[in-house]
Formats: structure tokens, C-alpha cells, sequence
């Protein structure tokens, strides 16, 4: 399926709250079948994690990004910054660091304009191992993002202990703002503490205005979801930004 081209990259933009304005995107790989019908990574990702395609998947998807940004880049085109989803399974390599700096150098890729994205459930006790990973990439100028914040044992270990730059707030707890004041205390906290820590916020799963505008009004920095734009082909994300302003 892989030299048949049958992975897409797929991609939801991500939108700054005060300007409404597209600031960046994640990469969500779909499977399109030669029929035309469409598998979501739900149902093919855990398949491929154990069975270890996912290393190649997942890096199928930074290189599609890379190459993508390289080529509007030698247009003079806008470029925004694109994060990665990464499976804990890539980073069982000892190879792993070098492998994803090989695949920025070899397409020329600013490393500012790739963000990884870990999700929060991978991270158990070996974090002073992870950080130092991190931190490699981190140095190279690649950005971290903590995915589904909120949803695993040791949110506030993470915060203190990797080299983390952006923490996506798990759609959960904007799910429940409308019946829980609870969830609404969690995310205006949240938000007040990661900013504090000099690190960007992102909310996902937003849907409705009522939720945009909570989110605006405790200063939340950016918004994704269905309200804004759904994940959508490559050449579509393109054309969005051709027609977008950079704000500086
Ligand atoms: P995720 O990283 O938390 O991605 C967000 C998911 O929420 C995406 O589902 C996205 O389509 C969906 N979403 C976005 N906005 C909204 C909204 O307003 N409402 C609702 N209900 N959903 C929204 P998707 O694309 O089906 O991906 C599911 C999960 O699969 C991702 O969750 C991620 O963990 C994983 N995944 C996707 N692509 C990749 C990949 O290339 N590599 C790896 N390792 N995992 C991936
Ligand atoms: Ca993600
Ligand atoms: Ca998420």
C-alpha cells in the first residue's frame, strides 16, 4: 500500500484565536484504498505498531511534509509550520534522532517549520531518557509538542522534566466544558500554567463558537478542529496557503 501510494498526508490547520487567522497544521495520514474508500488511522495505526510498519509510516509522512515545504520553498511560497505525529514505537531506535535529522538535511527543511507531536500516553518513567532525545532534536531547532494533554499519569512531570515547547489540551475536557465547570477550571489553569512555562497552547476537537470563545476568552493561543477546518488533502492545504497572509 506504501509504493502504491495509497497513504495520503492529510492536513487540519491550526488557527490563532485573536487573529482567526491559519497559523500552522498537523499531518494526519489516511488510507485510500484503490476503490476510492477512505480507512482512518484509528483503525490501521495499532495494527502497524505492533507489527513495526509504523517506522515507516511514520516517516513516510515527515518526508511527504519535508518534500512538500521543500518545493514551495524554492518557489518563494508561504510556509507554515507542519507537525508530525510520532509513535512511541520509532522511539525504541537508537538510530532514531539521526534518522529524522537525515530527512530534514537531505530535503533542505528549515527545522523550524517541523513540530513533533508525542502523545501523552507513551511518557511512563524513563523521562530523563526521553529528554535527552528530545533534546537533540531540539537543538537542531525542531519544535515538541505533548499530544492529548491531560489524559495520562504524569502531566506535570512532563512539564517540569522534557523539553517540551507546545502542549495540545486533549479534546476531552473541551468536550465536557458545556456540563462540567470542572473541565473549564482544568483548561483555564492549564493554559495559565504552560504559558507561564514560556510554552504555546493548542486546544483540539473544537467544534462551536461557544467553545471559541471560552478558549479566546482565557487567552488560549491556538484552536483546531471541526469550527475552523477539517483535515483535508495536500493540494487543498496548499491552495490555503497561497492565500494566506503571514502575520509576523
Ligand atoms: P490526534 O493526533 O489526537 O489527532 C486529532 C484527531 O482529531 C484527528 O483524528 C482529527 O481528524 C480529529 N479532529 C480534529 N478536529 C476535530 C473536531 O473538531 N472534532 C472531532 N470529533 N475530531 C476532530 P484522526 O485523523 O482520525 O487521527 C486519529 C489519531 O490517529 C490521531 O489523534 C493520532 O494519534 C493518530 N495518527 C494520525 N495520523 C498519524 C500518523 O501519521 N502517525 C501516527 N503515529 N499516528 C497518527
Ligand atoms: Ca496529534
Ligand atoms: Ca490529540
Amino acid at each position: 500500500a506504501l509504493a502504491h501510494k495509497e497513504f495520503k498526508v492529510y492536513l487540519q490547520p491550526k488557527y490563532d484565536l485573536v487573529t482567526k487567522k491559519m497559523v500552522g497544521a498537523e499531518a494526519l495520514v489516511r488510507w485510500v484504498k484503490d476503490d476510492g474508500t477512505m480507512i482512518y488511522p484509528d483503525e490501521f495505526i495499532p495494527v502497524f505498531e505492533k507489527n513495526g510498519f509504523i517506522k515507516q509510516l511514520d516517516f513516510y509522512m515527515l518526508e511527504q511534509v519535508c518534500e512538500m515545504l521543500r518545493k514551495r520553498l524554492t518557489k518563494n511560497k508561504v510556509c507554515f509550520p507542519i507537525s508530525i505525529n510520532q509513535s512511541r514505537v520509532l522511539l525504541n531506535s537508537e538510530t532514531y534522532t539521526a534518522d529524522v535529522a537525515m530527512v530534514l538535511n537531505s530535503h533542505d527543511t528549515p527545522p523550524d517549520l517541523i513540530e513533533l507531536e508525542l502523545t501523552e500516553r507513551i511518557f511512563s518513567d524513563s523521562l530523563d531518557e526521553m529528554a535527552k532525545m528530545m533534546s537533540v532534536l531540539k537543538d537542531l531547532g525542531i519544535r515538541w509538542s505533548i499530544d492529548d494533554f491531560g489524559t495520562g499519569y504524569s502531566s506535570l512531570n512532563l512539564l517540569k522534566k522534557l523539553p517540551v515547547d507546545i502542549i495540545k489540551i486533549d479534546k476531552a475536557f473541551l468536550d465536557e466544558t458545556e456540563t462540567s465547570n470542572v473541565s473549564k477550571i482544568i483548561i483555564r489553569k492549564t493554559v495559565e500554567l504552560t504559558q507561564e512555562l514560556d510554552k504555546m497552547v493548542v486546544c483540539e476537537g473544537v467544534e462551536t463558537e461557544e467553545q471559541a470563545s471560552y478558549l479566546k476568552a482565557i487567552h488560549c493561543d491556538l484552536a483546531q478542529g471541526y469550527l475552523y477546518a477539517k483535515p483535508m488533502p495536500m493540494d487543498e492545504f496548499e491552495k490555503l496557503m497561497d492565500s494566506a497572509e503571514v502575520v509576523a
